[in-house]
């Protein structure tokens, strides 16, 4: 049952891809199940052909096989039709594999901002060194996988300052009063934290 009905989500993906990358309507923006696509123009609303890709989520509850699969066709389509494309997900492997750049983000709000290569070799937010810990690695040595303690918080009355205080093992008095700002640490990384100065 649960093959069948990836099976079929994957078809639906599928046709929902190419629906939208191709698509002739006169609508400027497609939304079709988690994909969206922006092209046209309202002068010329035949000239449909998407320019942005944004992908909520592409491969969740697939299997690897088929989650492979999707993330072909999304490379094949950005690649043929000169596509931008914004994935949001929280695999780390969809993004080190599909992505030149990332934006992570805690309770909504930028925390660092980087090419995926710098971000992975080297995290400079607690929050991302805390997520890529938690991310086995095939190739690295046999350590006991750590999580990040605590929950997230709660957006209607998130915590003042840095809003990762909370669960942050580096958290000053600084970081309870004053929110960081994003600021550039090298060329093309940016990090909110006040622990790092640019
Ligand atoms: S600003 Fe403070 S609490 Fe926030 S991530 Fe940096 S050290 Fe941790």
């Amino acid at each position: 049952m649960n093959k069948m009905l990836s099976f079929l989500g994957i078809i639906l993906i599928f046709l929902g891809i190419i629906l939208m990358a191709y698509s002739n309507t006169t609508h400027e923006y497609y939304v079709i199940g988690d994909v969206v696509g922006e092209g046209g123009t309202a002068e010329n609303p035949t000239a449909c052909n998407p320019e942005l890709l944004i992908s909520d989520e592409p491969a969740t509850a697939l299997d690897v096989i088929v989650a492979a699969q999707v993330l072909k066709l999304l490379r094949e389509l950005k690649q043929k039709l000169n596509l931008a494309m914004i994935l949001i997900t929280h695999d780390l492997s969809i993004i080190a594999e599909t992505c030149e750049k990332i934006a992570v983000m805690y309770a909504g709000n930028v925390v660092e901002y980087g090419r995926v290569l710098d971000i992975f070799k080297e995290p400079l937010h607690p929050y991302t060194q805390g997520l890529l810990s938690v991310f086995p690695g095939i190739k690295a040595s046999k350590t006991r996988l750590t999580s990040i303690p605590g929950l997230p918080p709660d957006l209607l009355r998130p915590p003042p300052g840095c809003r990762f205080n909370p669960r942050c093992k580096y958290a000053m008095e600084i970081c309870r009063k004053t929110k960081p700002e994003l600021v550039a640490i090298h060329k093309e990384h940016y990090v909110a934290c006040h622990l790092l100065k640019s």
